[in-house]
């Protein structure tokens, strides 16, 4: 048998198996908008088994056997399409085979613990019902690291399940330089002498109305209809089943504009990575989703810089006035463009706008990770917590609700997870500059309506190549520099100056 006759083989069988993968996402779908309550247990059975088989085909010793053919050909060399889908494919066997059935048990049993009791702790806002489970839960985190093996730290082997080839001192570097910069931005918001009016984007706006929308602007931005359909969810998020069927869930505040919009937008920036992948490699490395971290830079950009820029009001706002003229009648377009832009700091990540998402995001990074070093101890994350967080947003944590109980990630064994969201702003800001850069009067663009341009060059820059490479490197490939806390910067002051009459 030929190397190629082994790579034919081992595509096809891994393309079957992303068939089960594709089967699973599509009951998770259905369980999260109409499956009826008395379906939850069999369907955690149906998923049950999609994962074993799943497992059980991922893991076939056969696939060990094509790969190492693989690599001992030429078709493992340079940076071809095939040569990335065989790292890729590797990496994920090994990932895998290296964790042995007692441990993957041992895990999800504690998962499902530390779960229930982190709701709970939540609820009383008692830190100390959680901390044995997340005692437990670390332990285990350092074991999984050594399984899988690091060259530097514990917590480089958990951050490259969410962002292959990512390192914790490469994103601190990024990190302490942006973080002075942010907390210092937020200093001069919060003493500035003019401030958006949130208001007027928290009066009644008919939910139908909003749905209606949200699908006029989603439509304008790209995303196909034909590929898609918007349902309604407690959680948003974005799905796909395959090429052809990429599927949005958001929600609607029937007082509030900006969040259901904003969501839509999100999700159908993340929707749009995925309607642009390589079809052709669709189950394999290069026809899926570089990680986490360049996925939610896609979203982002979307949701962000574009979707709360004056040129894309300057087009939807006569839009929304026409349609909620009850609540917009008297609004200038200026005035809303400012109130899509209102920052102000707050206890929990998932309110928090542009200016200070990333504060919430730099301070979980430095816990977890003295956390996994056996720096920090466990009794002393809610000191800590809120020490870093009167530093940074100068506000006192009233209850632990509001601090280190916050957030499930944790809970569920999570470890490295934080940080993709601020590497996915990082990734949106300098992708964006970038875009501007090649594509002048980008904004204007949007002033007309016509986002083809943008869409277009994330296309071609981006979305196309799928895991063909890591997301550093994509990085140097698109900008022609390394990530960089810069642009990011740049992008937040020169806009949020302006909006709060800075300078
Ligand atoms: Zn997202």
């Amino acid at each position: 048998m030929t190397a190629r006759d082994s790579y034919r083989q081992l595509t096809e069988h891994m393309k079957d198996h992303w068939m089960l993968w594709s089967a699973s996402f599509l009951a998770e779908w259905d369980q999260e908008t109409y499956m009826p309550a008395g379906g939850g247990e069999s369907r955690s059975r149906m998923l049950g088994m999609l994962a074993r088989l799943s497992h059980e085909m991922s893991t076939d010793p056969k696939v060990d056997d094509w790969l190492s053919e693989c690599e001992s050909s030429d078709l493992a060399a340079g940076d071809t399409i095939e040569a990335a889908n065989i790292r890729g494919l590797r990496r994920l066997y090994d990932r895998r085979t290296k964790l042995p059935k007692e441990f993957v048990e041992k895990e999800a049993e504690l998962k499902s613990k530390a779960r229930q009791t982190w709701v709970e702790a939540r609820k009383k806002s008692d830190f100390s019902l959680f901390a044995p489970y997340l005692e437990r839960t670390l332990d285990l985190q350092r074991e999984k690291a050594d399984l899988y093996g690091y060259e530097h730290e514990a917590y480089d082997a958990l951050i490259d399940e969410f962002e292959p080839g990512a390192t914790a001192v490469e994103i601190e570097r990024v990190f302490q330089s942006l973080l002075p910069e942010l907390v210092s931005l937020n200093a001069e918001l919060r003493d500035a002498p003019r401030h958006p009016d949130i208001g007027i984007l928290k009066r009644p706006y008919n939910v139908t109305k909003q749905r209606l929308f949200a699908e006029i602007v989603v439509d304008a931005i790209g995303y196909d209809f034909n590929e898609g359909r918007i349902d309604e969810v407690a959680h948003p998020f974005c799905t796909s089943f395959g090429p052809g069927d990429h599927r949005i869930c958001t929600r609607y505040y029937p007082e509030d504009l900006a969040e259901g919009l904003t969501g839509a937008v999100h999700e159908a920036g993340h929707a749009l990575y995925d309607m642009g992948l390589n079809r052709e490699e669709y189950g394999l490395p290069c026809g899926d989703a570089m990680s986490l971290g360049l996925h939610e830079s896609q979203s982002r950009l979307w949701e962000n810089q574009v979707g709360r820029s004056r040129g894309f009001w300057e087009y939807f706002f006569p839009q929304a006035q026409r349609m909620f003229r009850d609540s917009l009648q008297e609004v200038t377009l200026e005035d809303f463009y400012h109130a899509m832009n209102y920052s102000a700091p707050s206890f929990i990540r998932v309110e928090a706008d542009e200016a200070t998402y990333n504060l919430h995001i730099m301070l979980r990074f430095d816990i977890e990770r003295a956390l996994i070093r056996g720096d920090l101890q466990v009794a002393d994350i809610p000191g800590e917590w809120n020490k870093r967080f009167k530093d940074y947003f100068g506000l006192e944590v009233d209850r632990d609700s509001n601090g280190c109980l916050q957030d499930v990630h944790w809970s569920i064994g999570c470890f490295g997870y934080f940080p993709t969201y601020c590497l996915g702003n990082l990734y949106s800001a300098q992708f964006y500059a970038k875009a501007n850069e090649e594509l002048p009067g980008l904004e204007s663009d949007f002033a007309h309506g016509d986002f083809c341009r943008l869409l277009k060059w994330l296309r071609e820059n981006i979305h196309i190549h799928g895991s063909r490479y890591r997301s550093a490197e994509l990085c140097r490939r698109v900008t022609g520099k390394p990530l960089s806390h810069q642009p990011l910067i740049d992008y937040l002051r020169s806009k949020y100056r302006e909006i709060y009459g800075i300078g």
